[in-house]
């Protein structure tokens, strides 16, 4: 499921709804925020199942239900079928409790839930209990794990690093390879919602953490992806010029297809319809109730101005790697306030920059 050129300034290839902000967790990094009731604005069944319609009208090829806990909604196995039946991808990222049962499960299955993405923050219990608020959460996680692949259902983990795991993740690696996941998706925290700046990492540690993750990714049975870090792409890139497995960097970013980033390949509809670029930025641009999806995502201009790659600022606009990254929009966004400013949690200096950068 690769997407063609210009595919992005037609629809996202994954759109995220959230379809509640209730949980009954608590995690330090929320982003959403999330309450433990559910908020009576949300979107009904019957606009979510629009939501998807309009999602698969437009081109989206993936919709990952999200929250707060998805679980909490009563017509998620609904949902969930509904986005099967007119060919969407559909995901799902419950949280670990009690609500996500075997019978759930089991339901979600059959029909025909395409992916099951669960965190795990830590190796061991205290750890994760710890960051998501309750006790018996890391327990919980590895149950429904093991659950979703006897019901053949495809697998993905969830790990946002911070500086106090950061240490943990070849062992978590060990620990989720044992579960035979397809996908690890390693979340570079993004400072919205509950995230606070101690859980941010600088530049420098992110570079040695993408590294370790694309060496783990050299033998893990699983593949590894990385959330609000594009930059993971150029690191890979670098390691197989060095290796000489591609003839260099500026041939394989004429054919490497673009990165997903926010508002390029990637949109956000809250609980209540409001439509943002991307979970982690803010910047309200719509409602599904009223301009609609396809034409924020395709016409808004803050929409367009971030996937306009000529108009990135700082290194990133002088960084040769700017068509396949780009960096995080909204860590520059929370960051410096301004979505199409140099990434801040980049450690690469594009070439003869940084002569340019002291002259400005
Ligand atoms: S400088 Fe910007 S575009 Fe270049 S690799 Fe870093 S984040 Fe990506």
């Amino acid at each position: 499921m690769r997407p063609a050129a210009g595919f992005f300034d037609r629809a996202p290839f994954i759109l995220f709804w959230e379809t509640t902000r209730a949980c009954d967790l608590e995690c330090k990094h929320c982003r959403a925020n999330a309450e433990v009731d559910r908020d009576p604005d949300e979107l009904t069944t019957d606009e979510g199942k629009a939501l998807l319609d309009e999602a698969k009208a437009m081109g989206c090829p993936v919709v990952v239900l999200t929250g707060g806990d998805p679980a909490k909604r009563p017509d998620l196995v609904e949902l969930v079928a509904h986005g099967k039946e007119i060919g969407l991808h559909m995901a799902l990222t419950p949280s670990a409790t009690p609500l996500v049962t075997p019978a759930l499960l089991e339901e979600l299955a059959e029909a025909g839930l395409a992916r099951l993405a669960i965190s795990l923050d830590s190796a061991i219990p205290g750890g994760h209990d710890g960051f998501r608020g309750v006790a018996g959460s890391w327990t919980r996680t590895f149950e429904i794990l093991k659950d979703a692949k006897r019901l053949g259902l495809t697998t993905q983990v969830n790990t946002s690093v911070t500086p106090f795991n950061q240490h943990e993740l070849e062992t978590i690696a060990e620990q989720i390879a044992a579960l035979e996941i397809e996908l690890w998706g390693v979340f570079f925290i993004v400072p919205t919602g509950r995230a606070a700046d101690s859980e941010l990492l600088d530049a420098n540690d992110v570079e040695a953490i993408m590294h370790r993750l694309a060496s783990i990714a050299e033998t893990a049975p699983f593949d590894i992806k990385t959330t609000a870090a594009p930059h993971y792409r150029r690191v890979l890139l670098e390691r197989q010029v060095e290796r000489k497995e591609i003839v260099g960097i500026a041939d394989e970013i004429g054919r490497a297809p673009r990165s997903v980033n926010d508002g390029q390949g990637i949109c956000f509809v809250a609980r209540n319809g409001d439509i943002y670029p991307s979970g982690f930025l803010p910047v309200h641009c719509g409602n599904v109730r009223e301009e609609g999806l396809t034409a924020t995502y395709r016409d808004h201009p803050f929409f367009k101005e971030l996937r306009d790659t000529e108009a990135l600022e700082g290194k990133c606009g002088a960084c040769s790697f700017r068509r396949v990254c780009g960096g995080s929009r909204a860590r520059a966004y929370a960051v410096h306030g301004r979505a199409m400013a140099e990434e801040p949690a980049c450690a690469y200096v594009p070439r003869g920059y940084e002569s340019a950068a002291g002259a400005g």
